[in-house]
């Protein structure tokens, strides 16, 4: 079904195309058909310090780039947004492939990361400081500089415009690294900087592996930020690596996101298709999952049957098929390690009343699994899983399980439905994550206005909306001196 040709495999510098210095390639597998996509050029430390040699040249005072209008940032960065939607439906495809996703879930990535670019071109020329009166003198908000960015596998084309949109409209240059599973999107909107007229060595891609790509990125002394998404253990790896260069460091990071089902809900059939979507998501490939379902003991028993039923619903199959829901895993790492937390859960009582199985079929597929009687010690109820496995816990009190969801290193997300506006204001008041979801259909940001980031080890910084700047600009202070004025 409608694959679509690979067009570039290579090392993206200075608007150029590059094999790697090494002449090492890697393969990027379709996680459907379990065959070999692409090799792909496999970056390290060289074509990391080529690439951040040309973001350096292009950063310098005098560059084109520095010396653009904002407006004309605005512009680029307008135009690059054009041509996504221009290819959307190439762009779609190649992600469907690469990583596995339904394709109509990718057109939904590749749709909010035009609205990323579009929100970030019209900041481009409205990022100002301020007067300050008593001395005169007035602040500037200026690039950071030379931004590595490091992004994952499971939203790949969207992490990079979560990337790229604030860094570029600040006028920063940029040195992304793609995840090993999934490199080619990112590619891809490599190309289009290139077409729109990004100046030679603003946007640098090079794909490659986290312990050597990545690390020499953050190892990189002339590297001023890191931006990362990924794994909570990477991102303290990260912290501590960048600190030796005194990095400006976001990251956004891992989550064990709670959500809680009242018993105020109308519908409880619609709660646990709500629940399980925000679980489910991406096949539960989302930093920001619900994967805690917290059920009021009074519901609990009708829920966790609405909740088996809805997950036997699921329709699975080919990516490119449009009534497909679920696609395969990433890979065969990830679609391993979900087996063994299952197995974990099997093991430590939990009652796995749907799926709990590799599906016995060509590529990386999991069954949609739920687990019941889920008590907050066992190993599923506190590790990120990053697959289709929901945990579903019983509560009494709203006191007790805010207790609950706030008892976890995380703090990503967090959900409650509920009628009862005054739980639902207690709640969100009392959550120590990033995001307070109330009703919502899915647990994930779908609003570029919006701030998204973690409390405690779930991040550092936020992306999106008007916060998702401060990350990309630092602030010089400029004096002036009046002569006839006492300081
Ligand atoms: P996951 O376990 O879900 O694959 P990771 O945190 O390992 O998540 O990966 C997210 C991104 O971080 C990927 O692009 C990966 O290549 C990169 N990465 C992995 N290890 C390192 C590292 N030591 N230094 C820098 N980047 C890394």
């Amino acid at each position: 079904m409608a694959q679509v040709e690979v067009k570039y495999t290579q090392i993206f510098i200075n608007n150029e195309w590059h094999d790697s210095i090494s002449g090492k390639t890697f393969e990027t597998i379709n996680p459907f058909t379990e065959e070999k996509l692409a090799n792909v050029q496999e970056g390290d430390k060289a074509d990391i310090d080529r690439a951040v040699a040309a973001a350096v040249d292009a950063f310098r005072f005098d560059s084109p780039w520095r010396q653009m209008d904002a407006s004309q940032r605005g512009h680029l960065l307008y135009r690059l947004a054009d041509l996504i939607e221009r290819d959307q439906d190439y762009i779609a495809s190649l992600e469907s492939m690469d990583n596995g996703k339904p394709k109509t879930m990718a057109l939904f990535d590749v749709d909010l990361a035009i609205k990323v670019f579009r929100y970030y071109a019209g900041y481009a020329d409205k990022i100002h400081g301020k007067t300050i009166p008593a001395v005169f003198a007035f602040t500037r908000i200026e690039p950071v500089g030379i931004c590595g960015q490091i992004v994952p596998w499971n939203f790949p084309f969207l992490m990079a415009s979560w990337k790229f949109g604030p860094a570029l409209c600040a006028g920063n240059t940029v040195v992304l690294k793609p995840a090993e599973q999934t490199p080619l999107s990112a590619l891809y909107l490599a190309s289009l900087t290139k077409e729109v007229g990004f100046p030679p060595g603003v946007v640098n891609v090079v794909p490659g592996f986290g312990e050597t790509a990545g690390a020499a990125l953050v190892d990189n002394p002339k590297v001023d930020k890191i931006a990362f998404t990924g794994s909570t253990e990477i991102g303290k790896l990260i912290m501590r690596n960048g600190s030796h260069s005194m990095k400006r460091i976001t990251l956004e990071l891992g989550g064990k996101s709670p959500l809680v089902v009242t018993e105020n809900v109308e519908d409880i059939a619609q709660a646990a298709r709500t629940a399980q979507d925000s679980c489910f998501l991406n096949m539960g490939q989302c930093c920001c999952a619900g994967t805690r379902t917290f059920v009021h003991e009074s519901i609990y028993d009708e829920f966790v049957k609405h909740s088996v039923e809805y997950c036997q619903s699921h329709v699975f199959g080919n990516p490119f098929d449009s009534k497909t829901a679920f696609g395969p895993q990433v890979d065969k790492t990830q679609m391993n390690r979900i087996l063994e937390m299952i197995e974990s859960g099997k093991q430590e009582g939990a009652r796995c009343v749907a799926g709990g199985n590799r599906m016995d079929k060509r590529g990386y597929f999991v069954e949609p699994t739920v687990f019941a009687d889920v008590t907050d010690g066992m190993r599923i109820a506190r590790e990120e899983i990053f697959g289709p496995v929901q945990q579903i816990l019983k509560y009494k009190t709203l006191d007790e399980v805010i207790e609950r969801c706030n008892d976890t290193n995380y703090g990503l997300g967090s959900a409650i439905l509920t009628n009862d506006i005054n739980e639902a204001m207690k709640f969100s008041r009392s959550i120590r994550a990033g995001s307070v979801w109330i009703n919502i259909p899915y647990m994930i940001p779908v609003s570029v206005q919006t701030p998204f980031g973690g409390f405690k080890e779930s991040g550092v910084g936020r992306e999106l909306g008007e916060d998702g700047l401060r990350g990309y600009g630092e602030i010089k202070t400029v004096v002036i001196m009046d002569r006839e004025k006492k300081m």
